[in-house]
């Protein structure tokens, strides 16, 4: 592929910042609205990857609680195909453990890092359209994900998020467990990712994706699973504490990439509910799926592609994570 932009774009090993100004803004945001008043704050969207987060405006934390997001699937397509995409070369696979943390302040916790979809889904077809009970209903073992119109896949750009993302919470402490590196042929399918969180007893669980919505869609926003019982499915003890992790993370990555809320579902809340994901209905642990921004709209597509840009988003998951276990 004439692509050449994120893979030669290392990850940047930032320190953590747990400066006086970021402990604050952390314990003072409770959700997205907090996050998106802190985005006009430091003035909207940059089209170079953000407006950084120097400025951020302590103020923003006087202005009330969230609105609830809007119920409901609304237009997103998070596991939408996109048959035409090829899979493009990834990093080279390593092991999904983590090394064992050895101290900070996630010391003994556990997060489950789930990179939505998979390179390799797109030579598995078969196996991924089989049908898997969700509880709900039945839904396909898992799809291939969506791209940019330049062939970046969005299994590429999951792996490398997750990736980072993993590095920032173990240097937290955490003990971290991905659900896929790029280290089986396809899937898992959605069932078996959701028993990897419960199986490993995750204080927190996230997914991670970029959308396959309509260009001029933009924006990223935080899907939280809605109180479910049905067959397998019982999220009912998990729609309070996978709302308040969605929160944190919404905020935090508002403030991290200076992205705005998505402009297309959740009414600029950044927080979507859904009942219809089976990663999410049979959770048994605080999780939540993040939609990092549209892939194909062109202006999303330039920041999901930049490696710097991804750097800040898994900065932005991460002290989202970090704040909600901090917080219990
Ligand atoms: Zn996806």
């Amino acid at each position: 592929m004439s692509y050449t932009g994120p893979d030669f774009d290392p990850p940047r090993p930032r320190r953590f910042r747990r400066g006086p100004l970021t402990v604050a803004v952390a314990a003072l945001v409770p959700g997205a609205l907090l996050g998106w008043l802190v985005y006009e704050a430091v003035g909207g969207p940059g089209d170079g990857g953000g407006s950084g987060n120097a400025s951020v405006r302590t103020s923003a934390a006087s202005s009330g609680t969230p609105s609830g997001p809007s119920p409901g699937s609304g237009s997103g397509s998070p596991d939408g195909k996109e048959p035409s995409a090829s899979a493009t070369s990834t990093a080279p696979p390593s092991p999904s453990a983590s090394a064992p943390a050895a101290s900070g302040p996630l010391k003994g916790k556990v997060v489950v890092v789930d990179p939505g979809h998979n390179p390799g889904n797109f030579r598995h077809t078969g196996e991924i359209n089989r049908q898997v009970d969700i509880g709900t209903n039945r839904k396909e073992c898992d799809t291939t994900g969506t791209s940019t119109d330049a062939g970046y896949t969005e299994a590429a750009f999951t792996l490398d998020v997750a990736r980072r993302l993993r590095t920032l919470l173990e240097r937290q402490g955490a003990t971290v467990r991905l659900t896929q590196n790029a280290d089986r042929p396809y899937g898992p399918c959605v069932d078996e990712r959701a028993r990897i969180g419960n199986q490993a007893r995750a204080d927190a669980a996230v997914s991670i994706h970029a959308d396959g919505s309509a260009a001029g869609n933009r924006g990223f926003h935080v899907i939280l699973p809605g109180a479910v019982h049905a067959g397998a499915a019982d999220t009912r003890r998990i729609v309070g504490p996978s709302r308040a992790l969605g929160e944190r993370i919404a905020g935090n990555f508002v403030r991290a990439t200076g992205s705005a809320p998505s402009d297309y579902v959740g009414g600029g809340t950044g927080l979507v509910t859904r009942e219809d994901l089976g990663g999410l209905n049979l959770s048994t642990v605080p999780k939540v799926f993040i939609e990092c921004g549209n892939m194909r709209d062109s202006k999303d597509a330039a920041l999901l592609t930049s490696g710097a840009w991804r750097q800040k988003a898994a900065q932005g998951i991460s002290e989202g994570i970090v704040s909600f276990l901090r917080g219990r």
